[in-house]
């Protein structure tokens, strides 16, 4: 039976699986055929971006010695929210709030460069899932908020975690430049996708871009991928299927049975 939904996404649970989650991806699976394209947003989605933001707060650590920087750990991020996170890590609040605007500043600075996204882990499965359709004959537009500054560290990210790309039938698109809103973006770059195919499937972490989707392509199977997501108040429409993660029942070894 579908669990109650929660007000906001609750944070990454990469290994998470459930009979819910196994039927959304099987149907997705089931959309991938030649002609027709795949739309999957990249930070949050296909990527666990948390590897990111940890290395980048050690090497503020380790520049300004800053050293309760270390006490953050996956687990803490949960949305971004930066002075809740380290009030999470145990970080008193006051302590928080005297590091908050440096780690900020670091953050702004760093975070959007192709290099640092490099450090990035895809979602377990999702490399599979993604290879499985393309294989299918499916083509595969990856449609992120990067802009294109990242688009080297982007690729060669892809490249790296093992996903299909850089061969006919896949295609990177990234913003023009950092200050163009993410859902706007979004909506005029799906002209571009249309132009490769029609889009059946849609796979992305921020609730206004899965409506935007599901309103543009009613027929397209939209997947609402709880990670973390902007404190914007959107939520996903109902009907519109959730899932944690890219693993089935079937592929989680018990020795895995951590939280879901
Ligand atoms: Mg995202």
């Amino acid at each position: 039976m579908r669990q109650p939904r929660p007000a906001a996404s609750r944070g990454y649970a990469p290994l998470s699986v459930s009979d819910e989650q196994d039927r959304a991806l099987d149907a997705a699976f089931a959309r991938a055929r030649p002609g027709v394209v795949g739309v999957f947003d990249l930070d949050g989605c296909l990527f666990d971006s948390r590897p990111r933001i940890i290395h980048l707060l050690r090497e503020l650590a380790g520049r300004e010695g800053f050293l309760e920087l270390y006490a953050v750990r996956d687990e803490h991020l949960l949305d971004w929210d930066l002075g809740a996170t380290l009030r999470r890590a145990g970080i008193s609040p006051a302590r928080a709030a005297a590091l908050l605007p440096e780690a900020q500043a670091w953050f702004s600075r760093r975070f959007f460069t192709g290099e640092c996204a490099l450090h990035d882990h895809a979602l377990p499965g999702a490399p599979q899932l993604v290879w499985a359709m393309f294989r299918a004959g499916m083509s595969v537009v990856y449609l992120t908020g990067r802009h294109e500054e990242m688009r080297a560290g982007t690729e060669a990210a892809l490249l790296r975690a093992g996903f299909p790309f850089g061969r006919p039938g896949t295609r990177l698109l990234m913003k023009p430049d950092m200050q163009t809103e993410d859902t706007a973006f979004k909506g005029e770059a799906l002209r571009e996708v249309e132009l490769v195919g029609p889009p059946v499937l849609f796979f992305d972490n921020e609730p206004a871009n899965v409506n935007l989707f599901a309103e543009r392509h009613p027929d397209a199977l939209v997947l609402f991928v709880e990670t973390d997501h902007s404190p914007r108040p959107d939520r996903p429409r109902p009907g519109i299927p959730w899932i944690r993660g890219f693993l089935r029942s079937t592929e989680r070894p018990e020795a895995l049975a951590l939280r879901v």
